[in-house]
This record gives C-alpha cells, sequence and structure tokens, in this order.
C-alpha cells in the first residue's frame, strides 16, 4: 500500500475526524482564502442572509472538506454532506433537498461527478430556491414549482475543468487550494502532535512537513507513521534522528518522493538517458497502469519540477538528474 497517496484511506478516517479544525483560527495556511472567507461571513451574518454558494476546487487532502466543515460553524448553520457520486437519481438530490433546513449549508464532495440530469435539478434550486418537478407523461404531463428553504451549496472538486459551464457560473464564491507551504504543514503537524498527545520538536514537525508533497492530509499521516516508529524504536518523544530515521525506514526521501517515484525517474533519467518518452511506453517500463502513472504520480513530479511533458512526451529535467545524483552528459552519451 502506498503511503504518500492524497486519496483517503479508511485507517485515515478516524484520525481526521479528531484532528480536522473546526473553526477558522485552527485553520492553518491559506491565508488569502481565510481572509476573504472571514469577510464573505461576517457580511452575511450581518445581514442575516445566507452566503452565496462556494466551491472550492484543488488536489486531494488540501482541505476542502475542513473549510466547508468550518464555513459551517462559522456561519452557525448545519451541514449536510453527500458527494456527486452519491446522489444517482434526481429523486436522490430532491429528498435531499426538501429535507434541507432554512440556512442549511449542503456540502457536495465530487461535485464535478454529478451527473446531467441530476446538474439541471440543481440549477433552479441555486438560483432560487425552487425545485420543478414533472407531474404525468405525455401531453397531460405539467411542470409544478416548489419552493425549498434557502440554503448554501458548497462544492468541492478535484477536475475543476470538468466542471460544465452552467452548474461553475451558478457559484458567485470560487477559490482554488493551492500546496501548502513548508511552515504552514509543519504548523499543522504541531497541532496534529498536540491534539494526539506526541512529543515533538520543531524541527522534526519542519523535517516531517518537508516530504509530505504540501498536503495535510499526508502530514498527518505521516506524523502518525512516526509517532509507531519512535514508540516501537525510541522513547515515544520524536526528535529529528527518530524523524529522519523513521521516514528512511518508510522510504520517503527528502523531497517526499516515494519508490514508486524514483523509479520513474530513474527509468527516465537512466533508461530512456533524458530522452522524451511517451505515457504508455513509459508506463509499462515502469510497470504502472497509464492512467494511473498520468493521475496518481506525474502532477507531483511535474510540480517540483523533475519531469517535464513535452509534445513528445515525458522528460527528466536537469533538477531530477541532480536529485537521483545521476551524470546527464553520461547518461546522453552511454
Ligand atoms: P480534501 O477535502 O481537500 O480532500 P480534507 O479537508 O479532507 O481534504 O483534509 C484532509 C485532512 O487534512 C483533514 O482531516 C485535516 O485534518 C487536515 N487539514 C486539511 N487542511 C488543513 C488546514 N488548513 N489546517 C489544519 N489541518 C488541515
Amino acid at each position: 500500500e502506498r503511503l504518500l497517496t492524497a486519496d483517503l484511506s479508511p485507517d485515515d478516517l478516524e484520525v481526521e475526524r479528531t484532528l480536522r479544525p473546526q473553526r477558522l483560527e485552527d485553520y492553518c495556511g491559506q491565508s488569502h482564502i481565510k481572509r476573504s472567507l472571514r469577510i464573505l461571513i461576517e457580511a452575511a451574518r450581518h445581514r442575516g442572509e445566507c452566503l452565496d454558494h462556494v466551491m472550492f476546487s484543488g488536489p486531494p487532502g488540501l482541505g476542502k472538506t475542513t473549510l466547508a466543515t468550518v464555513l459551517a460553524n462559522e456561519l452557525g448553520a448545519q451541514i449536510k454532506t453527500t458527494s456527486g457520486p452519491a446522489i444517482e437519481r434526481t429523486g436522490d438530490l430532491a429528498a435531499i433537498l426538501t429535507n434541507l433546513q432554512p440556512g442549511d449549508v449542503l456540502f457536495i464532495d465530487e461535485i464535478h461527478r454529478l451527473n446531467r440530469s441530476v446538474e439541471e435539478v440543481l440549477y433552479p434550486a441555486m438560483e432560487d430556491f425552487a425545485l420543478d418537478i414533472v407531474i404525468g407523461k405525455g401531453p397531460a404531463a405539467r411542470s409544478i414549482r416548489l419552493e425549498i428553504p434557502r440554503f448554501t451549496l458548497v462544492g468541492a472538486t478535484t477536475r475543476s475543468g470538468m466542471l460544465t459551464g452552467p452548474l461553475r457560473d451558478r457559484f458567485g464564491i470560487s477559490f482554488r487550494l493551492d500546496y501548502y507551504a513548508i511552515d504552514d504543514l509543519a504548523a499543522i503537524v504541531e497541532r496534529s502532535a498536540r491534539i494526539l498527545g506526541v512529543d515533538i520538536d520543531a524541527d522534526s514537525a519542519h523535517e516531517i512537513a518537508s516530504r509530505s508533497r504540501g498536503t495535510p492530509r499526508l502530514a498527518n499521516r505521516l506524523l502518525k507513521r512516526v509517532r509507531d516508529y519512535a514508540q516501537v524504536r525510541g522513547g515515544g518523544s520524536i526528535d529529528l534522528s527518530i524523524s529522519q530515521e523513521s521516514l528512511t525506514f518508510f522510504e520517503i526521501d527528502e523531497l517526499g518522493l516515494d519508490w514508486m517515484d524514483l523509479r520513474i525517474l530513474e527509468t527516465l533519467a537512466r533508461t530512456f538517458r533524458g530522452r522524451a518518452v511517451g505515457l504508455s511506453t513509459l508506463a509499462s517500463a515502469v510497470g504502472e497502469d497509464p492512467a494511473t502513472l498520468a493521475d496518481v504520480y506525474e502532477p507531483y513530479l511535474l510540480q517540483c519540477g523533475l519531469m517535464v511533458r513535452t509534445p513528445q512526451g515525458r522528460q527528466a529535467t536537469p533538477a531530477a538528474f541532480d536529485h537521483l545524483g545521476c551524470d546527464r552528459v553520461s547518461a546522453k552519451e552511454s
């Protein structure tokens, strides 16, 4: 099992329940989003109105669900949570909408995965707080409009490019979450360690943060693994040497690359000697499915500048050769 995938594992669920910040002041980083949200929340509360619909987009594990919860708490509203794939039929959505209380926050995760007919029910709900229901069939069919309580829809997506135009346009507020700076991740690690009752020094929090690929979910996961290691191999407290030793033990290097990332880079740099390679060729060379390679592994390698995608294919960058300690000239010549 891969430790550094940002997807939610069953093991994360329990820990996320305890570590998830509940208020804006506990939410570390993303300061431009927090600043704007504070003003928007304050204004909505002042007017006694619902907040406009909000969209959060960005890679998994960066805190979109957390922000939705924080938003509801700050608004003093209840949150109802569902996801795009969970709403299969229009009736499912109608049931959710008619059960809302005035002022509720409805959170739809992976909103880009809503099917078209369900999405069309959402449009009048978002715009006019109404549900159009068709009664009867054929020429006798007629449509009636039901009012539903005013609510705030919070959507989250990892694929903003897959949203349809009409849906995207109905969100008055939209934020894109970025990967976190190391200092912000270190603050998250220290906060989580306090909640878990783990003794950790600042250098170790920084060490874990710098190997967490800019992602809070991974920072928390690495913290738990390092804690386990410290309990078994050390005295329980986490210091720099125990954190470095344990992260090496779990095969996560200083940039947060694991063995599969390194294998991809080694293949590009050594086997293909720095030449551009097509996705399917690279995938079969490393023994991975092309879609998984493109969706799971490549984004971080691209983000770190270790790999580039050119019209000719994937290519290792000079930074990749440096990181691998591999000589670029001799790799090309050999
Ligand atoms: P997403 O919905 O984007 O996949 P989540 O909101 O589920 O991500 O975040 C994953 C976990 O990371 C949360 O349970 C929380 O513990 C932690 N986390 C995310 N963002 C922050 C943050 N800004 N500050 C502190 N912890 C965070």
